[in-house]
């Protein structure tokens, strides 16, 4: 039972109909449909299942940081006006590879953010955002 009193199959069920409500209302994407999308434009040999998406993940993270630190360097006054969404252009393909690796091992997009709320809710909670380690 949750916290509201409803068994887990039903806060789920209530659970995607506020996400198909909130999509028919703001056109919202959830991270399955994303998850599923992604997968159909996953085009790599079968062999490298989990390490390419694994290397292009750490690849544009890397073109993330390297577009901030620029920011960084130069302020924004010699940026291209579009900077913000050229970062959040490399923000979608880190997104992308997430999507995919998750797929290769079988993951939900979906519940991956889920169980990252929870972790980072409880370690609110706790009081120990700061810090280090996996087990705080
Ligand atoms: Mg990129």
């Amino acid at each position: 039972m949750s916290r509201a009193g409803l068994t887990k199959q039903h806060e789920k069920k209530l659970q995607d109909e506020v996400y198909q409500w909130l999509e028919k209302k703001y056109n919202t994407m959830t991270f399955n449909e994303y998850q599923k999308t992604a997968i159909t434009t996953a085009v790599y040999p079968p062999q490298h299942r989990i390490l390419y998406p694994a290397l292009g993940l750490s690849g544009e993270a890397g073109e993330v940081a390297n577009k901030v630190k620029k920011v960084v360097r130069d302020g924004t006054g010699s940026m291209p006006d579009d900077w913000k969404e050229q970062i959040g252009s490399e923000i979608g393909d880190v997104l992308w590879y997430c999507a995919t690796l998750a797929n290769d091992l079988g993951l939900s997009l979906s519940s991956i953010a889920e169980q990252n709320q929870k972790k980072l809710q409880r370690r609110k909670e706790k009081g120990t955002i700061h810090g280090s380690g996996d087990s705080r």
